[in-house]
C-alpha cells in the first residue's frame, strides 16, 4: 500500500520520528517533561553553560544558584580593575539571565543553605561550576606572618571581595616580593606600581584606593621556580608591566641573553613573549630606557628561586626578607624543563610577601566526589564520575588555569553532554520542579534569595555612586548592605 508513491511503512517511520521529537520543538511541553538544571556558581563557567543549554533546549528552565548576592564570579571578583574591557563579558551574561527560562538565585550557599543532594531531588541535572575559592600554599617557615598575604585575598581585597575587604594589607615598606610567574603575579605587581591618577578612574575599591595612595612600596620583585622559557605570564601582561608609566624594567641581562638564539625555535606565544623577555633584559628601546631613567618606582624579575622561608623582622610584625634556594633547571624539552635545588641561596629584603602560586578548588558537599590531590572534582567529560545527573564546569573541574575564553569553551562542551544526555533519555524529568520546590526550602531556613532584578538595584547603585567619584562604578561591599539595597524602595 501506498500514498501518492510513497510506501505506507515509510509515512508511518516519518510520523513516529516527528512524534518522538515533539517534546524538544514543541513549546509547549507536559510540565512533567520539562527538564530543570541547576547551575552552582554564577561565573563564567556557570553562564556559558546555562547559554548553551538555553540555546540548545526549546524548554529547559535553568536556575542559577550563587553564594553572594552579586553575579559573574572572577569577572567581578578577580579581573583586573584597569582590564575593564574584559568585564564586557557581563552584557552576554545579563542577556542570558534575562531569558524567561532562566533564574538567579543569589545569596544562597550550596553546601551550608542547601545540599546538592537537596538540589539532586528537585532537578533533572545539577552543574557543579563554583570555582577554586582558596589557594595553594608553600608549607614553608613563615609563610603566616603578618603582611605575608595569598594574592587571591590581594586580589579581593582592591575588587571590594567581601571577605576580603578587612584584609590587614600595609603598604608602609619600601619594597615586596610576588612569588609566582602567573598572570596573577602580575596584576598584583601592576596594582602595587600604577600611579594612582590611573588607577582612581577604575572600579577598584576605594579602601584599596586610600591605601595604595599612602603606600611607600617603590619596588617589587617578581620571582619564579624555574626560568624565562617556562614562566606562566602572557605577552599582553607583560608588555602592559614594560610600559608601565614612571615605573622601570629591572631584567638582568644574564639571565635572558641567551634566549636569543632558542627564539626563532619557539611555537609562536612563547615566541613573541620570549622575545619581550629578551629584549626588555638585553636590548630594551631608546624610549624605554629615557623613560626608565626617570621612574620613581620599578619591578625585578628574578628567575629560578625557589622560597625556603619568610624570616620575621625583628618585632615580629611583618616579614623581612624571604630566603630562596638557588635552582638549576633539568630536562630534555626546554619549556617544560624542571626546577632542582642546588646548595646555593640568596634573599630579597621585603615587608610584604604576596604568594600568587595558583588557586585551589574545595569540596563544598560531603556526597560530591573530590580529588583532593588534583584539587578538582573528578569527571570524564564534564559527567561527574559516579554520579548520573551530576555535571562540573569550568575552574572546578579542569583545575584552576585558563582565561574566560578557555572556560567558555569549558561551559559550552558541558552544556552540550547535559543536552546529548537529555536526549538519549538519560537523565530523569518526572517530579523536577526546580526552583519551586527549593525556594519554599530555602525560605522556611530563612534564606534571603536575591533575584536577577535584585542584583539590577545593587548594580544601579553602584553605578550611581561611581559616577558621583569619576569611576565606572563603587562596589558595595559588604553583604547586608547589598540585600539593603534589595530592600529600599526606589527613590
Ligand atoms: P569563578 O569565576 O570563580 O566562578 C565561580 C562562582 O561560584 C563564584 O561566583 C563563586 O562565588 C560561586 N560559588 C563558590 N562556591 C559556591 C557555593 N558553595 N554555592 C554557590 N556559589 C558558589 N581571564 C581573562 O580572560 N582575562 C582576565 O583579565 C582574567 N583575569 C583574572 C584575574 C584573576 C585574579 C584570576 C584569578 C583569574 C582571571 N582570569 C582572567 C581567569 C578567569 O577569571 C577564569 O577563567 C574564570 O573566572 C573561571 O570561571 P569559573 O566560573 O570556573 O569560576
Ligand atoms: P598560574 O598561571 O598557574 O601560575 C602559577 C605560578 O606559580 C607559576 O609561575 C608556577 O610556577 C608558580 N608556582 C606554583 N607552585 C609553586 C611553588 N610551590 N613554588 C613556587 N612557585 C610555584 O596561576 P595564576 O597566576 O593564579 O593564574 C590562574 C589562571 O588565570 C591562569 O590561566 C591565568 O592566565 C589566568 N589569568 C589571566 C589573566 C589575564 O588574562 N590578564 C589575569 C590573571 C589570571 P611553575 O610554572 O614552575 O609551576
Amino acid at each position: 500500500m501506498s500514498l501518492y508513491g510513497v510506501p505506507r511503512y515509510r509515512i508511518s517511520r516519518a510520523i513516529s520520528t516527528f512524534l518522538r521529537s515533539l517534546p524538544r520543538r514543541c513549546k509547549h511541553t507536559s510540565p512533567d517533561k520539562v527538564p530543570h538544571v541547576a547551575i552552582i556558581g554564577s561565573g563564567p563557567a556557570g553562564f556559558y553553560t546555562a547559554q548553551q543549554l538555553l540555546k540548545g533546549h526549546p524548554s529547559v528552565r535553568v536556575d542559577i544558584f550563587e553564594k553572594l548576592p552579586v553575579p559573574f564570579g572572577l569577572v567581578r571578583f578577580g579581573v583586573a580593575p584597569d582590564h575593564p574591557e574584559v568585564k564586557n563579558v557581563i552584557n552576554t551574561f545579563t542577556q542570558t539571565a534575562e531569558k524567561d527560562r532562566c533564574s538567579f538565585l543569589g545569596n544562597v550557599t550550596i553546601g551550608k543553605d542547601i545540599t546538592v543532594s537537596e538540589l539532586q531531588k528537585n532537578y533533572t541535572a545539577v552543574v557543579l561550576s563554583y570555582g577554586a575559592d582558596a589557594d595553594r600554599t608553600l608549607g614553608i617557615p613563615g609563610e603566616d606572618l603578618p603582611n605575608v598575604l595569598s594574592a587571591r585575598r590581594f586580589v579581593g581585597w582592591y575588587n571590594g571581595l567581601p571577605e576580603d575587604k578587612e584584609l590587614p594589607v600595609d603598604l608602609s615598606c619600601d619594597s615586596a616580593v610576588v612569588l609566582g610567574h602567573g598572570n596573577v603575579a602580575l596584576d598584583v605587581a601592576r596594582i602595587l606600581l600604577t600611579p594612582l591618577d590611573i588607577l582612581k578612574k577604575t572600579d577598584i575599591s576605594e579602601h584599596a584606593l586610600a591605601s595604595l595612595a599612602e603606600s611607600r612600596v617603590k619596588q617589587v620583585h617578581l620571582v619564579g621556580r624555574r626560568g624565562p622559557l617556562q614562566v606562566a605570564f602572557t605577552i599582553k601582561e607583560l608588555r602592559e608591566m614594560v610600559n608601565l608609566p614612571e615605573c622601570r624594567t629591572v631584567i638582568n641581562p644574564q639571565d635572558v641573553a641567551s634566549l636569543k638564539e632558542l627564539i626563532n625555535d619557539l611555537p609562536r606565544p612563547r615566541k613573541r613573549l620570549t622575545d619581550l623577555l629578551y629584549r626588555s633584559g638585553c636590548e630594551p628601546a631608546e624610549k624605554d630606557v629615557k623613560r626608565w631613567a626617570d621612574a620613581v618606582r620599578q619591578w625585578n624579575l628574578h628567575f629560578c628561586l625557589s622560597p625556603q622561608e619568610v624570616a620575621a623582622s625583628a618585632d615580629g610584625k611583618g616579614p623581612e626578607r624571604v630566603k630562596f634556594a638557588v635552582n638549576r633547571l633539568e630536562g630534555p624539552d626546554l619549556v617544560n624543563q624542571k626546577a632542582v635545588a642546588t646548595d646555593a641561596v640568596t634573599d630579597i629584603t621585603c615587608g610584604l610577601v604576596l604568594r600568587s602560586i595558583g588557586y585551589k578548588s574545595i569540596p563544598i558537599d560531603s556526597t560530591v566526589p573530590f580529588d583532593a590531590d588534583k584539587g578538582i572534582i573528578p569527571n570524564k567529560n564534564s559527567r561527574v564520575q559516579g554520579t548520573k545527573g551530576l555535571y562540573c564546569s569550568g575552574w572546578v573541574g579542569r583545575g584552576p588555569v585558563g582565561v574566560i575564553l578557555n572556560t567558555m569553551t569549558d561551559g559550552f562542551d558541558t552544556g552540550k553532554v547535559i543536552l546529548k544526555d537529555m536526549e538519549e533519555g538519560q537523565l530523569e524529568t518526572t517530579g523536577k520542579q526546580g526552583h519551586a520546590e527549593v525556594k519554599d526550602i530555602l525560605t522556611q531556613r530563612g534564606v534571603e534569595i536575591v533575584t536577577f532584578s535584585d542584583w539590577e538595584k545593587i548594580n544601579t547603585s553602584e553605578s550611581e555612586a561611581g559616577k558621583k567619584i569619576g569611576k565606572p562604578r563603587e562596589k558595595i561591599t559588604d553583604v547586608p548592605s547589598m540585600l539593603g539595597v534589595v530592600k529600599s524602595k526606589p527613590s
